[in-house]
């Protein structure tokens, strides 16, 4: 790959040929929406679009997820994707068309998966550390 690339591109077109990993600069494929190398979001398609735009959240607390070594971190884990969760759930219960019950059960499904996650791993990490 030629390493002569600007780390950041000027315009529209640039961007189209290889767009740079805005976290680690690594070059990805224009129609990349997420980057190969860090999971980082891309495109103002991952940005926007509703399940892409959780995988964008979820990749600001992947770090806290993967590596919640202090207590002060799941608590928080908790309070953000345990409130997510209750929307998920008040939008599943007052949801009068399919979309709201499928939004309401994804949000509730990520949450969950999410703190399911992060409280295996800490309880495994205290249990490493004794
Ligand atoms: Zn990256």
């Amino acid at each position: 790959m030629p390493d002569d690339l600007p780390p950041f591109s000027s315009n529209e077109s640039d961007a189209e040929e290889r767009q740079l990993c805005v976290r680690c600069l690594a070059p990805n494929q224009p129609s990349a929406h997420f980057c190969l190398d860090c999971g980082c979001p891309l495109s103002s398609y991952a940005a926007t679009a509703p399940f892409e735009s959780l995988f964008a959240e979820g990749h600001l607390y992947r770090q806290a997820v993967e590596c919640p070594y202090r207590p002060i971190i799941l608590i928080g884990m908790w309070l953000i994707f345990g409130c997510a969760g209750l929307a998920g759930l008040r939008f599943i219960a007052n949801g009068e068309d399919a979309a709201s019950l499928f939004g309401g059960g994804v949000v509730l499904l990520f949450s969950g998966i999410i703190l399911t996650k992060t409280t295996r791993r800490f309880l495994q990490l205290r249990h490493h550390h004794g």
